[in-house]
């Protein structure tokens, strides 16, 4: 009986990801595949592909393959705007970015405000279309090249229905039920909805690749059941880690549990005496048995929270990790490097969010290239 559970909608435990390619029958991202993306792309590869961030894909190797021969790819990802985003939802955005700009290829990003309205009974249509705007910013502040990407809220952009219809005929009400767990309380407006969220994936006739989460692989299983059927190739993907909360390696971060993320728009001083508070670390009971003993990075989330994303420098890491281990670095020091860190992250993320609000418009997809 495994201690963790992964479904779209619940992470619980400390997940084994090598039993969930397994569960999932998806493929290890190989040093292989990874070789070959720095190979192709010319690029020095960035920390998510170095340290396995992503693990995991589903016919990257085909995405490659059609690189390679000159057919391309496109890119597709998206954010369900039910709330502020935190730094475990912008992570794969950076990702994202870095596939963008490394292959020059296009990107689509849905804003799926229609389904946060159907999926949470407290939201209001207005609500979800107001997080839609305040996430598209944090989403632009990215840095996103606005002529390769194409952003769209799903209730503004119409045309997507015309391109789910087709779609939605070939899903049945068994597959999605499998799928999204849809019960006989469930809204129809819910059961409409993958095709929806299918379309984009067809947006060009090329294979689409979408980095995620694993947890979102479900939804693309769905896709390719019926996409060769319709003209279209399956979709690929390849599939993050999950970024844990403040104050446990288990589960993600997760906007339910305010205490455990750090959200974009957090004023930085505030955000700085959360980590100070929660976040968990490997330390021992006293400053004493941790120098004599030495610390524990691989149970703390201060030092996850470098390896993921706060410390570029894998000389760096390895130092921190080493000086964590001797005892010679305290977890205080140690959580005051990671909340400068994060500081000036947020200071500059908020800076080029407030730019983004000019920008806005230039991002919008129209269904027009
Ligand atoms: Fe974690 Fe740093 Fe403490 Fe080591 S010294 S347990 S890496 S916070």
């Amino acid at each position: 009986m495994d201690d963790f559970k992964v479904t779209p909608w619940d992470v619980e435990g400390v997940v084994d990801y090598a039993k969930l390619i397994v569960e999932f029958g998806t493929s290890p991202l190989t040093d292989e595949l990874i070789e070959k993306t720095a190979e192709l792309t010319k690029s020095e590869l960035p920390i998510f592909f170095r340290r396995k961030f992503f693990f995991s894909h589903r016919d990257y190797d085909k995405v490659l393959a059609d690189y390679e021969t000159g057919k391309g790819f496109f890119l597709y990802t998206g954010r369900g705007p039910s709330g502020p985003m935190h730094i475990g939802h912008i992570i794969p955005f950076y990702a994202t970015k870095w596939l963008q700009e490394s292959f020059d290829v296009n990107l689509y990003i849905q804003i799926t405000d229609d389904e946060k309205f159907l999926f949470k009974e407290k939201l209001t249509f207005d609500d979800t279309k107001r997080w839609a705007y305040d996430n598209i910013l944090d989403i632009i502040a990215v840095g996103f090249d606005p002529d390769k990407t194409f952003i769209f809220q799903d209730s503004e952009f119409t045309k997507i229905y015309e391109m789910a219809i087709p779609i939605a005929k070939k899903i049945n009400y068994s597959m999605a039920r499998a799928v999204f767990g849809f019960t006989d309380q469930s809204k129809i407006g819910m059961i409409f909805y993958p095709a929806i969220q299918a379309a984009p994936t067809f947006f060009e006739k090329k294979r689409c690749l979408i980095p995620a989460a694993i947890d979102q692989d479900p939804y693309w299983r769905l896709q390719r059941d019926f996409a060769e059927s319709l003209g279209y190739y399956k979709t690929a993907a390849i599939h993050s880690k999950f970024v844990p909360g403040l104050t446990s390696l288990s589960g993600k971060m997760s906007a339910s549990k305010p205490e455990t993320a750090v959200y974009l728009t957090d004023d930085p001083e505030e955000a700085g005496k959360k980590i100070w508070k929660y976040a968990l670390t490997g330390g021992r009971a006293t400053a004493k048995e941790q120098r004599e003993k030495g610390g524990e990075p691989e149970k703390c989330v201060v030092f996850k929270w470098f390896e993921i994303f706060f410390e570029p420098d894998d000389k760096k890491l390895m130092e921190r990790y080493h000086a964590c281990k001797s005892g010679e670095l305290l977890c205080g020091q140690c959580k005051r490097e990671l909340i400068e860190r994060v500081q000036k992250f947020l200071k500059e993320h908020q800076k080029k969010r407030k730019e983004a609000e000019k920008k806005v418009e230039k991002f919008k997809y129209t269904g027009e290239l």
